[in-house]
């Protein structure tokens, strides 16, 4: 862990709290169902000034400390409140190589953080990241340290991929990154246009361009050669961020039907400019964001459908974005709570889907309330279309044997010693939950693989450096205490 600076200076704006956020404006609901434009306006100068000016800057930055990578939000807010939009964005993307993606989609946990949520709305940190890429000089090209002639492999170039390819990058590395599919991403690539563009993640990577970085598409390793083979080959680490690009299936009857799609796979498709059918009346199975984007995505390609969300539990066990569930509820999907799947009927294409009520028993171990089935409770739900959204889980073809990976519940792989080293020394594994929070697994990697280098050099590894040459090295923003884990 890096030391903060000293305490911030004084404010440059008076800490009296505004609980009122400048609203973000959204298209109107009528037009922007028919199309996949993006949903949320970006402030203007003036509002992204005023928005700012609310933030009281306090003197622990518990919305940095909420950030899995550190933003150092509170410092692009102040740029931002003096009208400073350059100075912003070039603070916003020292720490952030994904802040274009981030800024449209990242869940906000320094939102949640914001002391101003205790007396109305938060900050609208993420909101105000867009506006200081926009508003000011976004086109900056990261810069490495002196080279260290030593080269790390890096598989999958999801955000857990494209965060440790910058951070070792930025420390001098020769990198590597091998992608199994056409583009770079990860599951973004999935992500649907009305919320976060293709182009942005091509307008990250661009930033890279200084940085001694490969990028090789369509190579699945693990099937055209094994992890180890990368080792023999000269690479002296390996960082493994293989995500989830799996959907999970119901386990129903009639799953083999036509007309059940995988949430997944349409949303991958439509993504990558290939044609998805879907009927008029659309069934979505799931409450996360993939079933959100999901039903959303449906509406968009049905219109004038009609698309019903199923959710096992209730609104408030609902994992998705509660602003993903207010923007999916306002586009008129239909929800319904408390009922499982049971099976898909239909004579040779989906006619119904046969659900059975659930009552909410006692919360388990993770406060989750459990269902539980109400006998004589089943009823058929016509459709023509189901969705399957329940979950994704990773594919280890070709991994198996002695790297000794852990999967986490919700489905990610990682190695299970310190810095995500797994069992074999030089492969280290991660990756996670949230773009954010899977790039916050990749930096931790990245100082255990730095160690494991230097180590190898006879050298003790340094701080961060700045990613932009500058001769001051990363340290963690005044105030700064503990982060906070969400
Ligand atoms: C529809 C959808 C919407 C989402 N919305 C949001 C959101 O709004 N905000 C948010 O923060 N998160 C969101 N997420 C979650 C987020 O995308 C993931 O948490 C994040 O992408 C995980 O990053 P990762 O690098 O760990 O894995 P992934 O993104 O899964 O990347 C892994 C990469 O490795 C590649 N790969 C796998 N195996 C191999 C191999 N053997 N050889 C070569 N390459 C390989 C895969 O093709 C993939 O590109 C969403 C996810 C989905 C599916
Ligand atoms: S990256 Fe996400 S959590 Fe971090 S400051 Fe930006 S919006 Fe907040
Ligand atoms: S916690 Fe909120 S009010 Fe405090 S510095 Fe961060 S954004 Fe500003």
């Amino acid at each position: 862990m890096v030391a903060a600076a000293a305490p911030p200076a004084k404010p440059v704006t008076p800490p009296r709290l505004n609980p009122v956020r400048v609203p973000i404006v959204e298209e109107p609901i009528e037009e922007r169902v028919h199309d996949f434009r993006p949903v949320l306006r970006a402030y203007s100068k003036e509002e992204a000034v005023l928005e700012a000016k609310r933030c009281i800057q306090c003197r622990r930055p518990w919305c940095v400390e909420a950030c899995p990578i550190t933003q150092d939000c509170r410092e692009y807010i102040i740029q931002i409140a003096k009208g400073d939009f350059d100075a912003a964005a070039r603070v916003t993307l020292q720490d952030n190589p994904l802040a274009t993606c981030l800024c449209k989609v990242c869940y906000r946990y320094c939102e949640d953080a914001c002391v101003v949520k205790k007396k109305g709305v938060p900050i609208a940190i993420r909101h105000l990241k867009r506006a200081a890429l926009e508003l000011g000089n976004d086109d900056l090209a990261y810069v490495p340290s002196a080279p260290k002639h030593q080269r790390v492999a890096v598989v999958g170039a999801g955000p857990a991929g494209m965060m440790m390819a910058w951070e070792l990058g930025i420390r001098g590395y020769g990198v590597t990154v091998f992608e199994q599919e056409e583009r770079f991403g990860g599951l973004m690539q999935t992500i649907p246009a009305y919320r976060m563009a293709d182009a942005d993640v091509e307008h990250d990577r661009a930033r890279y361009r200084g940085l001694d970085v490969t990028w090789v598409k369509d190579d699945k390793i693990g099937v055209t050669r094994p992890v180890r083979a990368l080792l023999d080959d000269g690479y002296q680490a390996v960082f493994l961020s293989l995500g989830t690009s799996e959907h999970r299936v119901l386990g129903v009857p009639g799953e083999g039907l036509p007309g059940v799609i995988p949430a997944l796979q349409m949303l991958k498709r439509f993504n990558a400019g290939g044609s998805v059918t879907v009927g008029r009346r659309i069934v979505v199975i799931g409450g996360g964001d993939v079933a959100m984007d999901s039903v959303r995505t449906a509406l968009r390609l049905s219109a004038p459908g009609a698309v019903t969300l199923v959710y096992r539990r209730g609104r408030a066990e609902m994992p998705a974005d509660p602003d993903e569930i207010h923007e999916a509820e306002s586009e008129g999907i239909r929800f319904l709570f408390q009922k499982a799947p049971l099976r898909i009927v239909g004579a040779g294409k989906v006619e119904g889907l046969v659900v059975q009520a659930m009552e909410l028993g006692a919360p388990d171990a993770a406060g989750r309330r459990a269902p539980v089935a109400v006998p004589g409770s089943e009823e058929t739900i016509p459709c023509d279309t189901v969705i399957v959204a329940v979950g994704q889980r990773t594919d280890l073809t070709g991994f198996e044997g002695d790297l000794d990976l852990k999967v986490t519940s919700q489905g990610w792989p990682e190695g299970k010693g310190e810095g995500f080293a797994t069992g074999v020394p030089g492969i280290f594994a991660a990756g996670g939950r949230s773009v954010v929070y899977a790039m916050g697994t990749a930096s931790q990697a990245a100082e255990a693989i730095d160690r494991f280098l230097a180590e190898k050099r006879g050298e003790t590894a340094g701080p961060r450096p700045d990613s932009f040459g500058g001769a001051e090295p990363f340290h963690l923003p005044a105030g700064y205490t503990t982060p906070i884990r969400s």
